[in-house]
């Protein structure tokens, strides 16, 4: 089957990012959201950084515009029918991926590929909500969706060869780099980033010193291109929870258990870049 229209749930950090790549790529999008509201946020959201494209001289103004005329937002999971992959990248929780799977199930054509975007849920666990386990997959885009190249590709318990080709082909025409890993809490990128994200907030509670001398360690003795506290602002704090709180279960090791001060950060509503304040302070839209 020809890959002409995708469905992209979700429309937040990282729902908008995989949008714009695949409209920018020449596909049709449907982008789905609960409400108006975060598809507005979105697609701003998406126009910016096209604009920060064009001002860096990266694409033309015209390709900004193509790019936003192949994006239909819309509130109804419904609109999905038609298109010939799916890529989920709602919110990191259980239930609510759970419900979709069943619904994206019973909607889309049985044909076609539901990939998601989860950084740390089963997707063999996903795939059981399904009547087409052979047919899901993990797509993991890293942020943010349209400056970085890699997509881990993760294969479920029941997951076939042939999805497996498709979405590697499917990453390569997006001009992103696949790399397969196995089904098992984290997979690989995050299993190793999330304890450091974890040991820095550890570090910054028991006053080891302060998030900047922290941030600054890491960014210019370890070359990252930055500290572990700001990434965890840019990720999302309540993802980075969701994430640490699966490797716990999922591993069983208490060395993933989340530190109290990001669950304290989560609880008040601090979630980082997003909500504009985390770690540190951020001018939100
Ligand atoms: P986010 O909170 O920024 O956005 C999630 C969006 O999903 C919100 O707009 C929310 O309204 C929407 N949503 C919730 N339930 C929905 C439903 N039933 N139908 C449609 N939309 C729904 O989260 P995010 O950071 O974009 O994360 C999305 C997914 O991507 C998660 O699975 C996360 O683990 C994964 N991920 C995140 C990052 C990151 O750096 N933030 C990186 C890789 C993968």
């Amino acid at each position: 089957m020809t890959i002409k229209t995708v469905g992209v749930i979700g429309s937040g950090t990282m729902g908008n990012g995989i949008a714009h790549v695949f409209a920018q790529t020449g596909y049709q999008v449907i982008l789905v959201d609960i409400d108006q509201k975060f598809l507005d946020k979105g697609l701003a959201t998406i126009g910016k950084n096209l604009d920060r494209q064009v001002a860096k001289g990266k694409i033309t103004e015209e390709v900004k515009i193509t790019t936003l005329s192949r994006l239909t937002p819309t509130t109804n999971l419904n609109d999905l029918a038609n298109c010939d992959f799916v890529v989920e990248a709602a919110t990191e929780n259980k239930d609510i991926k759970f419900q979709l799977f069943k619904d994206l199930d019973a909607i889309v054509k049985p044909e076609v590929i539901l990939s998601t975007n989860t950084s740390s849920i089963s997707i063999t666990e996903v795939a059981a909500q399904t009547n087409r386990p052979d047919k899901v997959i993990g797509m993991h885009f890293m942020n943010p969706v349209p400056v970085m190249k890699l997509v881990e590709i993760i294969k479920g318990h029941a997951c076939s060869d042939a999805t497996v080709a498709t979405t590697i082909e499917l990453t390569k025409a997006l001009s992103k780099v696949p790399v397969e890993a196995n089904d098992y809490p984290g997979f690989v990128a995050n299993r190793i980033i999330m304890p450091m994200i974890n040991e820095a907030i550890f570090a910054l509670m028991e006053g080891v010193a302060t998030k900047e001398a922290i941030d600054e360690i890491m960014h210019l003795g370890l070359a990252h291109p930055m500290g572990p506290l700001a990434l965890a602002d840019l990720i999302g704090l309540d993802v980075c929870l969701s994430i640490l709180e699966v490797l716990h279960s999922g591993l069983g090791d208490p060395k993933y258990r989340p530190c109290p001060l990001l669950k304290r950060m989560v609880a008040a509503g601090e979630l980082g870049r997003k909500t504009g304040k985390g770690f540190y302070s951020y001018q939100t839209n």
